[in-house]
């Protein structure tokens, strides 16, 4: 749910999950919230009551549709609010999401939403980091993107994204590919070797090297 539908359909209309979306792998629809505005000037947003800087996306045209694309369905389905305030995104979210099987997103504009409708329909708030951009459309796009890519059938092997970073708690060893020689820069000769045994060795201790270099809180949490 956007005020911007075009933005999102833009990037995700694109590459490997646009080609997803065209062979029915998964189904992304963008609704535009302005077409559930009531008001004859289809508007959307208001002041913040107590004075303060910047407009506020009102209440009703988010519920009305929010309620025209659940209507009809079993279950309500998980409601993500778009939010620097919320929990930070993380690739174990996006597993948690896949498994879901359908999941809505509220993109926030301008300086945000009115509080009710949060409390009325979002299960859950989530961020992409820590600064702020001027709409949730982009974080909805990170999200969609990268639970997109964990459906069946969108990369060629599942391998794809459990031998990467995160997949396993780890950041991914460094890849190459030709020439074997760049710049005076050579491939790692253990990558040549054609020895399986080695060479996952070498990545897994490449990987761990890393993950300690530059991440050591993810080590924390693996507990290796
Ligand atoms: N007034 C809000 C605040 O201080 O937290 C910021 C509003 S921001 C300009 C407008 C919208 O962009 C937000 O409602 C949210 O949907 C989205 N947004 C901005 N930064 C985000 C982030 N880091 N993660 C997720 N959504 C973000």
């Amino acid at each position: 749910m956007t005020l911007f539908p075009d933005m999102l359909d833009n990037i995700l209309n694109e590459s490997i999950i646009g080609r997803a979306r065209k062979n029915g792998l998964i189904t992304i629809r963008c609704h535009n919230i302005r077409d559930y505005s009531e008001d004859k000037h289809r508007r959307v947003d208001d002041t913040p009551y107590g004075g303060g800087f910047g407009m506020l996306m009102r209440p009703e045209p988010i519920y009305n549709c929010f309620e025209a694309i659940t209507r009809g369905l079993e279950k309500k389905p998980h409601t993500i609010f778009m939010s620097p305030c919320g929990s930070v995104f993380t690739q174990e979210k996006a597993v948690e999401y896949k498994e879901r099987g359908h999941i809505v997103i509220l993109c926030g504009h301008y300086e945000g939403v009115d509080k009710r409708i949060i409390d009325e329909i979002v299960d859950e708030e989530i961020s992409i980091g820590d600064y702020v951009l001027t709409g949730g459309e982009l974080p909805a796009a990170i999200i969609t993107d990268c639970v997109s890519r964990l459906c069946d059938g969108v990369l060629a092997d599942s391998a794809c994204y459990t031998d990467e970073s995160f997949g396993d708690g780890l950041l991914e060893y460094p890849q190459y590919t030709r020439p074997a020689v760049f710049h005076g820069r050579a491939v790692p000769e253990v990558l040549l070797s054609g020895n399986h045994k080695n060479i996952d060795e070498w990545r897994r201790r490449e990987s761990l090297k890393l993950t300690l270099e530059r991440r050591p809180d993810l080590i924390d949490k693996k507990k290796v």
